[in-house]
């Protein structure tokens, strides 16, 4: 496989040639020192081009490339940067010197959307910005990942926000020849397209590489000529259209990405599913193993083993799920060829109460690792999906947490870098994860750290203001209504941003609730406060918009001009202003619909100071000195909680915020020190090194060896496997707990729970048998065990002890014992269960099996 490389027509001087290398991979958008080499060709026209270095390279005059090539500085520049990304190349990486084994398969990492950078626009939100920083940091790591997705011909959209307060959704069009990717192409030189069969035709898709570092994204496109002018459209949108294109794409995604990879020949042993947005891959991929003579339940167990799946979604109907109808005519060409695999097959994604074929049901039926992007999220998603299981605790429910983190290279503003250099061990950035490290952020002057506040402070109003300048031009607004902004926004006021996609549960609009109270905030001489406000609404999204023209209409207001601002468009250049330049992050969402969010990690890495609901990552980044918490009674119906939330955020700034912000004059030292609190202790947890560290250990590497090992000798051990769970299915139903004899209160053989490894030493003990009917299946294949609740400090908790058996008693039916409190009666305290397991199980439920008594 080729990539052809359009600037092999692009003929620079010698002594620069290599720079068409770097415009072409994202490696320059987390490394300043190559955005400023851009940025000097031509500093206007950089701006004006957002920042795309292909699009600087194709349309400069070759003179410039002459003069640039005799300018010494420049010279000098670009051999530092070159020294640089070659180093980078070169280095040893923690995945070569952690596995060294596994360097030959490949990770393939499926997301509807990634965000890398501007130049890019090919995300709507902290999806795929997630996406993008998992693959930044997986080149930093020198993990073997290959990213999938799609590519729009429109991106998203470009928000313009008209005088009335309303969202224009502007629609844009791409001219892929101009933007940081290759396309794909035969060793004869032509495009190399990927086939999809959809319905009753086959779409043909375009592939694009980008290269992120020392890996490769790949994307598809539908916008081929040979096919339908429909079928063209397919990718033009992110998050476009209707249920129809929608599960279009998700097919172009889950199948086109599986035939993308196998057409590039990659060794692919990890598949990882960011959002159900692609977990058509494993239909997909349980076809290709039919066709090579795989039985449909042996498949499936291939497909699971080497699955990862990763929920990011805790509101149930933000969920895709489609009629199963229409699943079925989109499959309607492989469910012919395989007719008496359609109902298995539908199977893995239907949500019968619906009923609907939901794909988070299909991504957790097809995928033995899940995972949740936070504590708490983790909690939410094992409860929403514990019917999947049998009767278990919900703490037992297979769905883990990793939490999400951000690109601390991409994020983290050019001037703290240098700061930190001065102050920090040499190898701060290596070693982000390790939070000894970062208490030298101690020993930072507070002047030094507050002057670089400043400054970013300072570049971010600066921007604000020809943000809303620009607004107001576009929409016609009187000249002095134009000039008015230079008077906006004051550096020296306590500058608070709240920045999100506007979807209803983040609240955006919750400060608004009692304006007067707002306006004796802002509005104190003496202390000051501003709001800068930005985010985008998807354009189906009304209620979404109304919130925006709120927030607008408040801005409007006398009392509040200049000091309540809305900028339009948020994406990533915006969000780096303000993440870098505010003194509070605020986020308000409705407790637990933030899964995990990442802007408030990026604010802390820059020294601003979360002020946030205790949701998503912030429930367990918050340490009590570290920023603040917003508070309310998360148990109580959504209204108790807007206003209990709203009246916290009031109280908070007025008693502790503001008071502390002010406290001291020019230098605010103990404002600094919190800053610095949550600089050193947020930043090395929530990076997306630490968060891609926590995939490959706990997730990448234990799928590849357990893939590897299923499919080794012939399928040998995934057969076994498959065999076993289709026997224990259907044969479960003869496992029966006959008896259970708890001994009453007072048992003969008293021990304490010295003896059994019991929480509390010095309860007595009694002993409990059980009997039970196995049937046809071996006893040791399943575990028996004694499940009771106790109290601690922080609530009940399950406590399971295992039995053991203690004798056959007649044929399959074997007598079980173990020790309890003995005050425990059964029935009333406690009870006994059987549950299927396996060495070869990735989990201790994979099986929905469990009998109790
Ligand atoms: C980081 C980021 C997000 C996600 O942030 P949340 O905290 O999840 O809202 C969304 N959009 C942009 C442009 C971002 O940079």
């Amino acid at each position: 496989m080729n990539t052809k490389f359009p600037y092999a027509f692009l003929k620079l001087p010698l002594e620069i040639e290599r720079l068409p290398e770097l415009a072409y991979n994202l490696w320059f958008s987390w490394n300043d020192d190559a955005l400023d080499l851009f940025a000097r060709i031509d500093r206007e026209r950089w701006d004006q081009i957002l920042h795309n270095p292909v699009r600087l390279l194709l349309e400069t005059d070759p003179a410039v490339w002459e003069s640039m090539s005799r300018d010494e500085d420049f010279i000098q520049h670009y051999q530092r940067v070159m020294k640089h990304w070659d180093a980078y190349n070169n280095e040893a990486t923690w995945f070569q010197k952690t596995y060294p084994d596994h360097l030959q398969h490949t990770i393939a990492y499926f997301s509807a959307e990634f965000g890398f950078h501007e130049s890019l626009p090919m995300y709507s939100g902290g999806l795929g910005i997630l996406a993008g920083d998992h693959c930044k940091s997986a080149s930093d790591l020198g993990i073997p990942l290959v990213g999938i997705g799609l590519l729009y011909k429109k991106g998203y959209f470009n928000q313009k926000i008209n005088a009335e307060g309303w969202q224009h959704a502007e629609a844009m069009s791409y001219d892929f020849s101009r933007l940081p990717i290759l396309q794909v192409v035969t060793d004869q030189g032509d495009p190399l397209i990927v086939d999809v069969p959809m319905a009753d035709r086959t779409v043909k898709l375009n592939l694009w590489q980008v290269l992120i570092g020392r890996n490769k994204l790949y994307l598809l496109d539908a916008d081929h000529e040979a096919n339908s002018p429909w079928d063209r459209e397919l990718t033009a949108q992110l998050y476009g259209g209707n249920q129809d294109i929608r599960i279009a794409q998700e097919i172009l995604l889950g199948v086109g990405g599986v035939r993308a990879l196998r057409a590039l020949e990659l060794p692919t042993a990890v598949y990882h599913i960011n959002e159900g947005h692609a977990a058509f891959q494993g239909i997909e991929r349980i076809r290709e193993q039919l066709e090579s003579g795989v039985p449909f339940h042996v498949a499936v167990e291939v497909i699971r083993a080497s699955s990862v799946f990763t929920t990011h979604t805790p509101v149930p109907a933000g969920h895709d799920a489609f009629p199963p109808s229409m699943v079925e005519y989109y499959f309607s060409s492989m469910f012919s060829k395989w007719k008496e695999h359609k109902q298995a097959w539908m199977k893995l994604g239907l949500d019968n109460a619906k009923p609907l074929f939901n794909m988070t049901h299909l991504a957790l039926n097809t995928a033995a690792l899940r995972n949740g992007v936070s504590k708490l999220h983790g909690q939410v998603s094992r409860n929403m999906f514990r019917s999947f299981h049998g009767s278990i605790d919900e703490k037992e429910v297979p769905i883990s947490h990793i939490t999400n983190g951000v690109h601390m290279k991409s994020w983290l503003a050019p001037e703290l870098k240098e700061l930190f250099d001065r102050f920090l061990p040499g190898t701060w950035v290596s070693n982000q994860t390790n939070s000894d490290l970062w208490r030298a952020i101690d020993i930072i002057p507070p002047e030094s750290l507050w002057e670089v506040h400043m400054q970013l402070k300072e570049r971010l109003l600066r921007y604000a203001r020809a943000n809303l300048r620009e607004q107001r031009r576009r929409n016609d607004l009187p000249a002095e209504k134009v000039e008015e902004v230079r008077g906006f926004l004051s550096a020296r006021a306590l500058t608070i941003g709240f920045a999100r996609r506007f979807a209803t549960y983040k609240r955006a609009n919750l400060i608004f609730n009692d304006l007067n109270r707002l306006d004796r905030i802002v509005n104190n001489p003496d202390r000051p406060v501003q709001f800068l406000f930005a985010g985008k609404a998807h354009p189906a999204d009304h209620p979404g918009q109304e919130v925006i023209r709120e927030i607008y209409r408040v801005s409007q207001m006398d009392r509040f001009k200049g000091k309540i601002v809305l900028l339009e468009n948020y994406d990533i250049h915006l969000a780096r202003y303000l993440v870098q330049g505010v003194d509070v992050w605020l986020n308000n969402p409705q407790r637990p619909y933030e899964a995990s969010g990442t802007s408030g990690q990026k604010a802390a890495m820059n020294g601003a100071i979360n002020f946030s609901v205790l949701d998503g990552w912030w429930e367990e980044g918050f340490d009590g000195s570290n920023g603040w918490s917003i508070d309310g009674n998360n148990d109580a119906d959504s209204s108790t909680q807007h206003r209990e939330n709203t009246e916290s955020i009031y109280r908070k700034l007025e008693q502790e915020i503001i008071p502390l912000y002010y406290n001291q004059g020019q230098l605010p030292v103990q404002w600094v020190s919190r800053m610095k609190r949550s600089i050193q202790s947020l930043t090395p947890a929530y990076n997306t090194d630490r968060m891609v560290m926590d995939y490959t250990n706990l997730t990448y590497i234990p799928t590849l060896r357990r893939t590897l090992s299923f499919i080794a000798n012939n399928y040998d051990t995934v057969t076994k496997v498959a065999d076993f769970k289709q026997f224990v299915l259907s044969n479960w139903h003869y496992v029966r707990i006959l008896e259970v004899n708890d001994g009453g209160s007072a048992a003969p053989a008293a021990k304490t729970g010295a003896a059994s490894g019991l929480t509390d030493t010095r309860q007595p003990l009694k002993e409990v048998r059980a009997t039970i009917r196995f049937g046809p299946i071996w006893y040791k294949d399943t575990a028996v065990e004694l499940i009771y609740y106790e109290e601690r400090s922080d609530g009940w908790h399950q406590v399971v002890v295992t039995m053991e058996a203690v004798k056959e008693l007649e044929d399959r039916v074997v007598q079980y014992r173990a020790l309890v409190p003995s005050h425990l009666r059964h029935r009333a305290h406690f009870s006994v269960r059987v549950h299927p397991i396996s060495s070869n199980f990735a989990t201790s439920f994979e099986l929905p099996l469990v009998t109790t008594l």
